[in-house]
C-alpha cells in the first residue's frame, strides 16, 4: 500500500512586499512584487506580478502607457480592477478592457504591442488598478504562434463561500467543479478572491505547485501569527495540498497556484527563453522586424 500525506498544510515560505513604485511607460505606475530572476525557481511558471495603482489621474487626452515594445517567450496577463487599458498588437489581437476583466496574451513567438490607458477613461479621468502577470511558457511552447484572449467579467464563474465568507472568481483552473475560461499551457490555477472570514478556511491547492497569495486590499491572517496587507504577497512552500487562511478583512486577493516548470529561465528585458542564444536570437529577429509591427 502506498502512503500518501493528504493532510500537511503548505508551509508558509516568504512574504514579499515593494514600497517602491516605478513607472511603465506614463501611464503604470507599477510596484513588482515578485520578479524571476530573483525568485523564479520558487513561483515558477509565474515570472513577474506587477501591481499597478491604485492611483487617481486627472482628466487628459494625453495617451498613458507604453508604445510600441515586444515580447517572446511566455504570456502577459492584465487583470483589471479600475480604469480601462487598450491594448494592440502586431498578430492583430487587442482590445479593451475594464472593471473585472483579463487580457491574456500569449506572446510565444513573438509580437510588438502597446498598452494604454482606455481613451474614454483617459479623458474623464478616475482610479487605475490593475496586476499584470508574467507566465512562463515550457521550452517547447516559446516558439509557437501568438494568441489573443479577451476575458470578460460576464464570462469569469464565481463560486460563493458557505457561511458569507467570500466570493472567488475563476479567471483559470478551475475551483468547486467551476472552470474558469483562460486556455492555459501548463495547469494552473488563478482565483480572484473577496474575503471576509471570521472562522479559519481552508482552501485545496495541489501538491508540488508554486503557490502564491496577492492581497491587494485589506488584510488576511496566516499561520495564526502573519498578517499579510495592501501590495503583500504570500509564498508558500510546493510541498502540501492546502492553506489555511485564518482570518479576513474585506480582502481583495490573487491566488495563483500553478505546476513548475522545471526548465532554466534566460531573460533580458521583454524576452525569456531557456538559453542566452535563445536571448541574442530574439533581440535579432525583433530588431530585423520578424516580430512583426503595429499598423499606425
Ligand atoms: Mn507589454
Amino acid at each position: 500500500m502506498t502512503m500518501k500525506s493528504h493532510v500537511s498544510a503548505k508551509k508558509l515560505s516568504r512574504i514579499q512586499c515593494n514600497i517602491d513604485r516605478h513607472w511603465v511607460g506614463n501611464g503604470f505606475p507599477v510596484r513588482s512584487l515578485f520578479t524571476y530572476p530573483k525568485l523564479g525557481a520558487i513561483t515558477s511558471p509565474f515570472l513577474l506580478f506587477d501591481y499597478a495603482g491604485p492611483l487617481d489621474f486627472p482628466p487628459t487626452n494625453e495617451r498613458l502607457g507604453v508604445g510600441e515594445h515586444p515580447h517572446r517567450g511566455f504570456e502577459t496577463v492584465t487583470i483589471v480592477y479600475s480604469g480601462e487599458v487598450e491594448h494592440r498588437d502586431s498578430s492583430g489581437g487587442g482590445g479593451k478592457i475594464g472593471p473585472g476583466d483579463v487580457q491574456w496574451m500569449t506572446a510565444a513567438s513573438g509580437i510588438v504591442h502597446e498598452e494604454f490607458h482606455g481613451r474614454d477613461f483617459a479623458q474623464q479621468g478616475g482610479l487605475l488598478e490593475m496586476v499584470q502577470l508574467w507566465v512562463n511558457l515550457p521550452a517547447k511552447d516559446k516558439m509557437s504562434p501568438p494568441r489573443y484572449q479577451t476575458i470578460l467579467n460576464s464570462q469569469i464563474p464565481s463560486a460563493k463561500l458557505p457561511d458569507d465568507q467570500g466570493s472567488v472568481r475563476i479567471i483559470a483552473g478551475e475551483f468547486d467543479g467551476l472552470a474558469g475560461p483562460a486556455q492555459t499551457f501548463t495547469p494552473m490555477h488563478i482565483w480572484d478572491l473577496r474575503l471576509t472570514i471570521e472562522e479559519p478556511i481552508t482552501f485545496t491547492v495541489p501538491e508540488g505547485y508554486s503557490t502564491l497569495l496577492a492581497v491587494l486590499k485589506g488584510s488576511i491572517q496566516l499561520d495564526h501569527s502573519t498578517s499579510i496587507s495592501a501590495a503583500e504577497m504570500a509564498i508558500f512552500d510546493l510541498a502540501g495540498d492546502h492553506i489555511f487562511i485564518d482570518r479576513a478583512q474585506n480582502a481583495t486577493a490573487l491566488l495563483l497556484c500553478g505546476k513548475p516548470i522545471d526548465e532554466p529561465i534566460v531573460g533580458s528585458g521583454p524576452f525569456v527563453m531557456n538559453t542566452q542564444e535563445e536571448i541574442h536570437q530574439a533581440i535579432a529577429d525583433y530588431q530585423s522586424g520578424r516580430m512583426g509591427h503595429l499598423s499606425s
